[in-house]
């Protein structure tokens, strides 16, 4: 029993009333805040309930590892956003792409994947996957031409993230799925960057959808979670049994907190959104800056698919600074309100510096094919005052800038 049992949201409702409102399934205490049902196993009135549970005739919660109502009430609000049929929930993002992969995959497999990933994610495609029989192939994600070869042989699985990490690559999603769909794969999509508010893979083309919920979803730095989203088949028969077996379960509390953080991303996301706007613009004015990775920005290599397929540029700015790693590093080292963190999606703002954190291990050669150079600095833009921002990333500008004089 998990998300398809609880009561169907209105699709008809406006994402704002999904986030408040799906999938809350209330106890007979009649709160008005979802329930945190902290609890590992359920009780039955009788042998025979148990019995007649196990062999699937009765649908009710048995065990917190296959299903929880607090989870189940987190994975309905997330279908109900995404207008998926089905969602299971996970511990952390990764155990949402490790599962998703390996539920679908068997040896003698072949899967087709954006060069652009998540650190983890590659490693998954290009070091786990193999070691069970199943082949890999790496595309650059915005050249067509290198997907219609790959997938002019039988696949299995596409697996791309759209906009990419750290750089804001964006994929045609309607075309690469209709490559993918002749070959035989299905299509999953790491839809991080983007949420389910700016763009709805499976509405393009995608058969599964998958989520860190520890970023934008939680919102709040607070807890790790993930999701999968697809349909109700694919959920049940493909991906369910492998859930139940292997047990990459979301801890119901971080279920709670993730049901709460939806409830405010449609307010959170486009004033996150509408600072990293401006802050964009803002760094485009900078000599100090060679270049500025924004998907809603005129100047984004793929600023017209982006504006087609999503609903705005997100709350990621990446740019160059033109004095490499030792311009970075200075500017880092001198803002006073951002924090240097790797995490993302997060009320606060934070700085990361990739070639050294994040894709440090991917080494140079990988990077300088991803653009990934020595002075890329990736922004997360929070909550804060647009106006402290600003003034933050200027009074860092030209700290760096001194202190390049100086030496
Ligand atoms: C953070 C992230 C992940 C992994 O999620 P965790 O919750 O940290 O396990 C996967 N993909 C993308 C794009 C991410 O940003």
């Amino acid at each position: 029993m998990a998300a398809d049992d609880a009561p169907t949201p209105k699709r008809q409702d406006r994402p704002a009333t999904l986030a408040v409102r799906g999938g809350l399934a209330r106890s007979p205490w009649m709160e008005t805040a979802e329930a945190l049902f902290l609890t590992s196993g359920f009780v039955y009135d009788s042998a025979a309930e148990a019995e007649a549970t196990f062999l699937g005739e009765v649908a009710r919660f048995q065990y917190s590892r296959f299903g929880n109502p607090t989870v189940a009430m987190f994975e309905a609000r997330l279908a109900a956003l995404e207008g998926a049929e089905a969602c299971r929930a996970t511990a952390t993002g990764m155990a949402a792409v490790a599962s998703a992969l390996l539920a679908h995959l068997k040896a003698g497999d072949r899967v087709v994947a954006s060069r652009a990933l998540f650190g983890s994610c590659h490693w998954i495609v290009s070091t786990l996957l193999p070691k069970f029989g199943i082949e890999t192939v790496f595309v650059d994600g915005t050249e067509e031409a290198q997907w219609r070869e790959a997938l002019a042989r039988p696949a299995q699985a596409v697996f791309l993230e759209t906009p990419s990490n750290p750089c804001l690559e964006v994929i045609d999603l309607p075309l690469v799925a209709d490559l993918a769909h002749r070959a035989g794969a299905i299509v999953m999509v790491d839809n991080v960057f983007a949420t389910p508010l700016l763009q709805r893979p499976l509405a393009l083309g995608a058969d599964v959808v998958i989520y860190s919920a520890t970023k934008h979803i939680d919102g709040q730095g607070r807890c790790l979670g993930g999701a999968v989203l697809g349909s109700r088949a694919w959920i049940e028969e493909t991906l369910q049994p492998f859930l139940r077996n292997t047990g990459p379960a979301l801890s119901p509390f971080n279920a709670w907190v993730l049901l709460k953080g939806l409830e405010t991303l449609p307010v959170r996301l486009p004033a996150m959104q509408a600072s990293a706007a401006a802050i964009a613009d803002f760094l485009a004015t900078r000599p100090e800056v060679s270049r500025v990775l924004y998907p809603a920005r005129a100047d984004h290599p793929q600023h017209a698919l982006a504006m087609r397929q999503m609903a705005g540029g997100g709350t990621i700015v990446s740019f160059d600074l033109a004095g490499g790693k030792p311009a970075a590093f200075r500017f880092l080292d001198a803002l006073r309100l951002i924090d240097i963190s790797n995490n993302l999606g997060d009320a606060k703002s934070l700085a990361t510096h990739p070639a050294t954190t994040t894709h440090q291990r991917i080494g140079p050669v990988e990077r300088a094919r991803l653009g990934i150079g020595d002075g890329l600095v990736r922004l997360s833009i929070g909550l804060e005052d647009v106006r402290d921002l600003i003034e933050d990333v200027a009074q860092a500008l030209d700290a760096a800038r001194a202190a390049a004089a100086a030496e």
